[in-house]
């Protein structure tokens, strides 16, 4: 490879980085996509929850090729107390219909299929391959070093979509690692079980399925969440919390899961099931107040490595694809006006300033802040609403007039009104932005 010139070098075959290849190949441009996997996807863990409108942005009806595991009909949300649980549930048969709103894919077949998109437009897609450095020329990223004297590939553009923890944003200067009080610590089970079991447990039939986002206990008290995702014949089920979080309680992810699979109310559902694959995998979460400069001469950064996330919607894979678009499209404007500088490359700022990408992002700036100064909203609150749930369904022949001064005693004695006002200020402050 020594001395070869493309025109983009693009670092990492996941959401981020095929999709910027996808459009740079179809606008005609040479681009050569390094990834470090036996093969695109071969290394990467998500939920793992793909959304049908930004992708169709890249690769119109799609879903009638992609591979797929269920359309996502219904949505549950969940609190776990030690024993109990308490929750609700929006389940449309629109989301069932075509153009269906959002599907669970496993990140292996979906990573090959998508970069296989890409390849199809005429992107060189090299697998087991690790970028190990940046290249530098007169204060410029010129390209990529792969390894040795013969792993040096030059380019106009380096597109850095190496994920979470991102070496490369920081060998670019772009930013200094994230802080572990800015990144979420996931663990991630895949359990086999039959369709037909799916689809009893779920309540769903073949091809549909079922979001769950449950708190509380799911994740031992800490900030974060637990989820399961019904996949064709098998269940992703995962939890993590924020790092820092994770370091102060001595808590690993792990006894996390383990607990969060073993309580009553979650156990049914898995029950018989074959672990066939754990991983555990970080995310980036501070969002809009770590925002690295997202730009250098000669290189952008797109999806995880820019810590482009929306946790509140477990949406990640959608701001990844749609970032690797916006910087594809940069670089198409870049290579006409034959200009690949940082003045430049600075519009694909501008163009994820105008996309629901920046926005989102400016919306929710607040509400990590929130919900991690207030731990009884995932201790306390829990334990509340399902003693008072637990009180107004036990029949026990006390007259209702008294059973409902006993609630609202719970309630004012587990949740003052000051705390209440606070929390419910501050929450829609935080929450709309
Ligand atoms: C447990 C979990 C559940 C999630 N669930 C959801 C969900 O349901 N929905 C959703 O939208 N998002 C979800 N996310 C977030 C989502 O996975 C990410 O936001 C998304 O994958 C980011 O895409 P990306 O292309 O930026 O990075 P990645 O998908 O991480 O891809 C980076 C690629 O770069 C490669 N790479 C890294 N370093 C190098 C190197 N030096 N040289 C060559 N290649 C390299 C990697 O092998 C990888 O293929 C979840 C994340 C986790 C951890």
């Amino acid at each position: 490879m020594q001395d070869e010139r493309v025109d983009v070098i693009v670092v990492g075959a996941g959401p981020a980085g095929a999709a910027a290849a996808l459009e740079l190949a179809r606008a005609g441009l040479e681009v050569v996509v390094i990834e470090r996997g036996a093969y695109p996807g071969s290394k990467n863990v998500m939920g793992g929850i793909i959304y049908r409108q930004p992708t169709e942005q890249l690769i119109p009806e799609f879903w009638n090729e992609a591979p797929l595991e269920r359309a996502m009909i219904e949505q549950r949300f969940m609190m776990l107390t030690e024993t109990d649980s308490i929750g609700g549930v929006f389940r449309t048969e629109q989301f069932a219909q075509e153009p269906h709103n959002a599907y669970t894919v496993m990140r292996g077949d979906w990573d090959q299929w998508f970069a296989g998109k890409a390849e199809e437009e005429g992107a060189f897609v090299i697998p087991q391959m690790v970028v190990g450095d940046l290249i530098w020329r007169d204060g410029r990223i010129d390209g990529v070093n792969t390894g040795g004297d013969e792993g040096d590939l030059h380019a106009d553009v380096v597109v850095i979509a190496d994920g979470a923890n991102s070496l490369l944003a920081q060998k670019a200067g772009l930013h200094d690692g994230w802080s572990p009080k800015d990144q979420a610590l996931i663990s991630k089970e895949l359990i086999r079980l039959s369709r037909e079991q799916i689809n009893e447990r779920f309540n769903v039939r073949d091809g549909v399925g079922v979001a769950m986002e449950i708190f509380g206990q799911s994740t031992a008290g800490l900030l974060g969440y637990g989820f399961i995702y019904t996949n064709d014949e098998t269940i992703s089920i995962g939890t993590g919390a924020m790092l820092q979080d994770l370091i102060d309680s001595g808590l690993n992810t792990n006894d996390i899961l383990n607990d969060f699979k073993a309580h009553p109310s979650i156990a049914p559902l898995i029950e018989g099931g074959e672990t066939i694959e754990y991983t555990a995998h970080l995310i980036p979460e501070g969002g809009w107040k770590t925002l690295p400069t997202l730009y250098a001469d000669g290189a952008l950064l797109v999806g995880d490595a820019a810590g482009l996330v929306n946790p509140l919607n477990r949406e990640g894979s959608n701001f990844a694809m749609i970032s690797g678009k916006l910087a594809a499209q940069t670089i198409i404007e870049a290579k006409e006006a034959g200009d690949f500088s940082a003045a430049q490359l600075s519009r694909y700022r501008e163009l994820l300033s105008d996309s629901f990408v920046l926005k989102d992002l400016h919306k929710i700036r607040n509400l990590t802040d929130f919900a991690h100064q207030r731990p009884h909203l995932f201790n306390e609150v829990p334990e509340l609403l399902t003693n008072v749930a637990r009180e107004y369904l036990t029949v026990d022949s006390v007259p209702k007039k008294d059973k409902q001064k006993k609630m609202m005693n719970m309630i004012l004695s587990q949740m003052p009104p000051r705390r209440a006002l606070d929390d419910a200020i501050n929450g829609l402050r935080a929450f709309f932005g």
